[in-house]
């Protein structure tokens, strides 16, 4: 308390004033999207672009200059000196290659002049030297290009660096020499596109006859830990895989369970506020922030978008992340489990779709109409995520989900769905028959036509399900933090996209053979969910009778990355991305090959520095302690205290020994890899093999960590990283 006063007494932490412009007079400032073009372009430009935008006609020459000016104006306006093409490549992560606005004018008295010039073909396409791109052995070294497009459906943002230094972004997607899809983006932006139409298709079916498009929208929930920076630069594991391989948990731990939704430490919101506002700036509309139930832990959420741009906003938003938090001291940590012991961090995906007049799909509306249809909608989902569920498991595997998933913290990777006992009822009643006779009358009289307010019935979740329909919305909650939500998106919507085209061939059928329209939508409802019966489960999804369940009901079980290749190679668990057109054939071969080898190398980096912290850090402690321990053990006279000792060392050899063997032994496994050439196979090593050895080095490290002084032992430890906030 005396602390937090202090503060206030002081000013702000920062020691500036906290401006208190309201958040919606700077919203957006430092982006150019739909709403600038239209404001600064010349009228005929702006219509050309639309055009573009809606046929996906080519921009002429001179359009693409005319908005290349524009955007130049103001970019420099806002203090830009560079521009970027700004993309996310298999990487997951996002990529930028920086160039000036500069460019030499040559004056008639050839001077040289510099002046600042940006062409409609710098905006609309870059060829970065990119070679060093994953491209799953798509590109040949001898077409070893990629190229980045304008994507204008995302709107132009402007960052700052650290040292002040402004660049405009460019949101872009990258593919090869023939159109090859390098980057998660497209597939994402196809898988958009192609929901679209088949939603349309399926809703004039239903009766929705003027409907014009239907959006994907998405509103991902981002956890994340907040570590102090200067301890965290003394963790090497911290610094090259954003996890601890080592540590003792800490006896406290998360048991008091006092964090969640307490209040959040004064440093941690002085830098959420500080976050946030950035994040306005650029256009984001973050919503709610709170502490979540890790020490340490943190939660934000920002209000849903259209899917493309809620992505590109994820991911922005996961880098400013991390910038502001070095500005206020802290290392974000965004792996899916920086702990062990400890819960880890996910990001929970609220996925719906939305007509063209901005109604929600997954809303239960006010007449039987838009009742039916939500009923129609929510039965394609389900038979999607049943029909698709072994793929959309293997979008969400990693190293790091690999670590989170299955622990009692978050459902294990068995996709199931938990629907509430409203919706099930409702679906039930269905089920049984009753309404297929199905005039309107009867359908009211069932309770479809009154569907009560779901989205207001929150007594009835289920916190252990990977896929939830939370009242007008379903949750993805299985995605790790540090995912690319582009990837299980793009893979859930196709899914969808799949269905709605079966769907909509059935009810065609159904409408012909019954002339009616009600009653052959309400037969179709039915069917989709006694097909997909065996994906529903409102049970424990953490507990092992689940599992077993699982199996009996023939769900994939997928428990881990290595697993999870084996269905993106697998042609007709994968064939609905081709039917849909979200990936090729070899698009999809080439996914394989990326995930296959970032998971090696991810592997490998994380066997390494195991073996390096034992020996550079581990062994030495352990070496100090034994010969503080001989020493005063040579001396001392008392036979209690002698035999006690006696104890004590022979605790010490032991710890030491094991540790040494386990060092060695993992040590072996990982010199085996370099000699596996298939990377299939070093995938099966290390999954055999180092994986266990390391586990086993692991858990004697953390015993020998409980046998060595504190002044010894060099690395922070657990209590330092995780409880610095009840201290600072
Ligand atoms: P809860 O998870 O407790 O239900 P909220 O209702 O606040 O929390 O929603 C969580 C997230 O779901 C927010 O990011 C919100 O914007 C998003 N969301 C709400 N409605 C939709 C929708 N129709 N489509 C996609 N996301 C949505
Ligand atoms: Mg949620």
């Amino acid at each position: 308390m005396a602390l937090e006063s202090s503060h206030h007494l002081a000013g702000s932490p920062l020691g500036k004033e906290t401006p208190a412009q309201p958040i919606s007079e700077y919203f957006g400032e430092l982006t150019f999207g739909l709403g600038e073009m239209r404001e600064r372009l010349p009228r005929d430009a702006f219509n050309e672009l639309m055009k573009t935008l809606e046929l996906g006609r080519k921009l002429s020459k001179e359009t693409a200059d005319a908005i290349a000016k524009a955007i130049m104006d103001w970019a420099v306006r806002k203090g830009a000196t560079h521009f970027c093409h700004w993309f996310q490549p298999m990487t997951g992560l996002t990529a930028e290659k920086h160039d000036s606005f500069i460019s030499i004018q040559h004056s008639n008295h050839s001077e040289l002049k510099v002046i600042e010039r940006f062409t409609g073909s710098m905006l609309i396409q870059g060829e970065p030297d990119a070679s060093s791109f994953p491209s799953g052995g798509m590109r040949s070294t001898f077409e070893a290009r990629g190229y980045t497009a304008w994507d204008p459906t995302s709107p132009l943002f402007v960052v700052e660096s650290a040292a002040g230094a402004r660049t405009l972004c460019i949101p872009t997607v990258f593919f090869g020499y023939h159109g090859q899809a390098l980057d998660n983006k497209t597939p994402l932006l196809r898988s958009v596109q192609s929901l679209s139409q088949e939603a349309c298709t399926f809703l004039k079916l239903l009766g929705d006859v003027d409907v014009k498009s239907v959006m994907a929208t998405l509103g991902p929930e981002q956890e994340y830990f907040l570590i102090d920076r200067e301890v965290a630069a003394k963790r090497p594991d911290l610094m090259m895989t954003g996890r601890t391989l080592i540590g003792a948990p800490t006896a406290r731990g998360q048991k008091l369970e006092d964090h969640y939704f307490g209040s959040i430490p004064t440093r941690v919101i002085t830098f959420m506020e500080d976050l946030e506002r950035e994040l306005y700036r650029l256009g984001i509309p973050v919503k709610t922030r709170h502490n979540e139930v890790a020490p340490s832990q943190f939660e934000m959420a920002p209000i849903f978008e259209s899917m493309s741009i809620a992505s590109d906003h994820n991911t922005l938003a996961m880098e400013t992340m991390k910038r502001v938090a070095a500005r206020h001291g802290f290392m974000c940590l965004l792996h899916e489990k920086p702990f062990a012991a400890i819960n880890g961090s996910g990001k929970h995906c609220n996925w719906s779709m939305s007509n063209d007049k901005g109604e929600n799909l997954l809303d239960p509306g006010h007449t039987p109409h838009q009742n039916l249809r939500f009923l129609a909608v929510a039965a394609v989902v389900i038979r999607a995520v049943h029909k698709h569920s072994a793929l959309l498991a293997s979008s969400i595997m990693s190293p790091g989900n690999d670590l989170r998933l299955g622990g009692n913290e978050a459902p294990p990777t068995i996709i199931s769905i938990f629907l509430g006992s409203m919706l099930e009822k409702i679906f039930e009643t269905i089920g049984r028959g009753e309404a297929a006779r199905g005039s309107e009358r009867e359908i009211i009289n069932l309770g479809v036509g009154h569907i009560p307010d779901i989205s207001k019935d929150y007594t009835d979740r289920n916190r252990t399900s990977p896929f939830a329909f939370t009242g007008n919305k379903f949750e993805f909650r299985a995605v790790g933090a540090s995912a690319n939500v582009s990837v299980p998106m793009s893979v859930l919507n196709a899914a969808v996209t799949d269905v709605l085209a079966e769907a909509s061939t059935r009810l065609k059928a159904l409408i012909a053979k019954t002339g009616s329209r009600d009653e052959a939508v309400i037969t179709l409802v039915r069917e989709l969910i006694s097909e997909s019966k065996n994906i529903l489960f409102s049970g424990n999804n953490y507990s092992a009778e689940w599992r077993e369940e699982a199996k009996r009901r023939n769900l994939p079980i997928i428990d881990s990355a290595a697993d999870a290749f084996a269905i993106w190679n697998d042609e007709k668990a994968t064939e609905f991305l081709v039917a849909t057109k979200v990936l090729s054939r070899e698009e999809i071969v080439s996914r394989y090959n990326v995930q296959l080898e970032r998971y090696i190398k991810t592997m490998e980096i994380e066997l390494d520095t195991t073996v390096a912290l034992i020996n550079e850090y581990v062994v030495p402690a352990v070496e100090k302690q034994l010969e503080r321990t001989y020493n005063v053990q040579r001396d001392v006279k008392n036979d209690n205290l002698k035999s006690a000792l006696g104890r004590r060392t022979a605790t010490l050899e032991t710890a030491f020994a094991d540790l040494l063997q386990q060092c060695d032994a993992l040590k072996r496994s990982v010199d085996k890899l370099a000699d596996t050439h298939d990377e299939a196979a070093k995938v099966a090593h290390i999954v055999r093999e180092c994986k266990p050895a390391a586990a086993k080095l692991r858990a004697v490290a953390d015993r020998a960590e409980q046998e060595v002084a504190d002044e010894l032992w060099t690395l922070p430890k657990y209590r330092e990283m995780l409880f610095h906030h009840s201290v600072k």
